[in-house]
């Protein structure tokens, strides 16, 4: 199987981004069908089969969507969780051709695009010119189009709030063909329900939103070794203040006194002093070349790779200028790392606990994961700030977030996922969108519901 998602992991690999644009860009690539991608979320799970796929190579060029008689859902990159873009029996709009950049204010930091520009794209564009993307997941491999539709939070929440808060306005296209402008005045219910609405209210066609300034692309930044939950909620609420960038990974298989353990990440966008002299490096790219056998990832090898990681620091805190590359997109590096989890693939869980009673629920969810050895090594716990987004059903809220990889072993791995959700939901929390949710009004309903 080829995946199209490729050619924009090959953005790295040239010399000078600029040479990128535009001719790059303009000319869409008509893929030959043995190179056709299958359809799937990056968890691999669940597998559905699309009723058909309807590639779009131009925006004034998008089918009568009032023709057709199967659901329509457009489609990114596939690299969300569980089944937010998947579209089983029904027609799936492939926009990662609409890659074209519109304009670019290099005085104010505002870039207009098309769709399917990736955030690798924009940011092999903007870095050089002195900007960032004011929010960014930790893969660059997502569309813009993508980020809006899952409003995408980064580790700057407490400073920056979702990416919808820097989105100034965008088109979209309706089901009845009408093409519209959204923006935080026109439309504006249109535009607070595409932000964050899953590709549920229209096909956006382009977008529009403000970057951040910054001195060079490196990040100062320190990696503090913590031993306990208590310690790392300490930590947080001294960097909360001071760094723009804060983010840990969490040893959730253990218990007792280091229950919650792990390193913590925190880091600003490097001064034009600390960037100085300074090189950006290409770091070489490795494949997980095959889906691994499922049984590689099970309880005692978890928590041995989660021992292995806490002890891989040797010294308390470690400080240095690293490239916005390792510090935002270390996954990147590995192409394809969700075949790791073999081929029946994996869910993502996330949720948000509010404070209330010293974060009983959080103790109560890696309780549960310990006592039952359901657990991960890809785990990140991070806290929301207060700032609101514009998207009516965002998912984050203020609180502490933690996102945990769960290799998919059939209806326990379910089973396993409601009781944590029965725990959020009594906490008042919130469980992300990219678990299995198998209709498009029940993840309606779940998200109107849990607001
Ligand atoms: C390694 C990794 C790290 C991640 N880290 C984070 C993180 O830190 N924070 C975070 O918030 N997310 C994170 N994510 C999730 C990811 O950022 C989002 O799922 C993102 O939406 C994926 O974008 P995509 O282009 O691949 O879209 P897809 O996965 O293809 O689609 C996602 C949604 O966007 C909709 N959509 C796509 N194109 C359009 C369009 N043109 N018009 C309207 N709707 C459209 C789809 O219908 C679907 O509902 C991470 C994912 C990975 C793999």
């Amino acid at each position: 199987m080829v995946n199209h998602v490729k050619d924009i992991e090959a953005i790295d690999q040239t010399d000078d981004p600029y040479l990128l644009l535009p001719t790059n860009h303009m000319e869409p690539v008509q893929l030959p069908a043995s190179q056709v991608p299958r359809y799937q979320s990056w968890g691999r799970y669940p597998k559905v089969k699309e009723g058909l796929v309807e590639p779009v190579f131009w925006r004034g060029e998008i089918p009568d969507l009032s023709e057709i008689d199967k659901t329509v859902l457009p489609f990114g990159y596939g690299r969300s969780y569980g089944d937010s873009c998947l579209n089983e029996g029904g027609l799936v709009l492939d926009t990662t051709f609409l890659r074209r950049f519109i304009a670019f204010d290099d005085e104010a930091g505002v870039l207009r695009c098309e769709a399917g520009v990736s955030l690798a794209e924009v940011l092999a564009l903007i870095v050089p010119r002195g900007w960032f993307v004011p929010v960014t997941p930790g893969t660059k491999f997502v569309s813009v189009a993508g980020a809006i539709a899952n409003d995408i939070h980064g580790k700057n929440h407490h400073h920056a709030g979702t990416f919808g808060c820097h989105v100034t306005q965008f088109e979209l296209l309706r089901s009845n063909g009408e093409r519209l402008l959204c923006s935080p005045t026109e439309n504006a219910d249109l535009f607070r329900a595409t932000i964050g609405g899953l590709g549920l209210t229209g096909v956006i066609l382009w977008a529009e939103f403000k970057l951040k300034k910054i001195a060079n692309p490196f990040i100062a930044m320190e990696r503090i070794r913590y031993r306990s939950l208590d310690e790392f909620f300490e930590i947080n609420a001294q960097s909360d203040h001071d760094f723009e960038y804060t983010v840990s990974w969490m040893d959730c298989l253990i218990g007792g006194q280091h229950m919650g353990r792990g390193l913590y990440w925190r880091g600003n966008h490097a001064t034009a002093e600390q960037g100085a002299s300074r090189r950006l490096r290409k770091k070489p790219r490795l494949r997980v070349p095959f889906d691994f056998p499922s049984q590689l990832l099970n309880t005692l090898t978890n928590r041995m790779f989660n021992e292995a990681v806490y002890r891989s620091q040797l010294t308390r805190k470690i400080q240095a200028i690293s490239s916005y590359d390792d510090f935002f997109y270390p996954l990147d590096v590995i192409l394809d790392w969700n075949r790791a989890y073999g081929k029946q693939g994996f869910l993502q869980y996330q949720c948000v606990v509010p404070k209330d009673d010293n974060y009983r629920a959080l103790k109560e969810i890696l309780a549960q994961m310990r006592r039952t050895g359901e657990g991960s090594f890809v785990v990140v716990f991070k806290t929301f700030g207060e700032i609101k987004s514009p998207g009516m059903l965002s998912f984050p809220r203020p609180g502490a977030t933690l996102a945990v990889d769960f290799s998919y072993k059939g209806k326990k791995t379910l089973k396993f996922l409601d009781t944590l959700d029965q725990i959020v939901r009594e906490s008042g929390g919130r469980v992300g969108c990219n678990l299995m949710e198998k209709t498009i009004q029940t993840r309606i309903i779940r998200r109107f519901s849990a607001r």
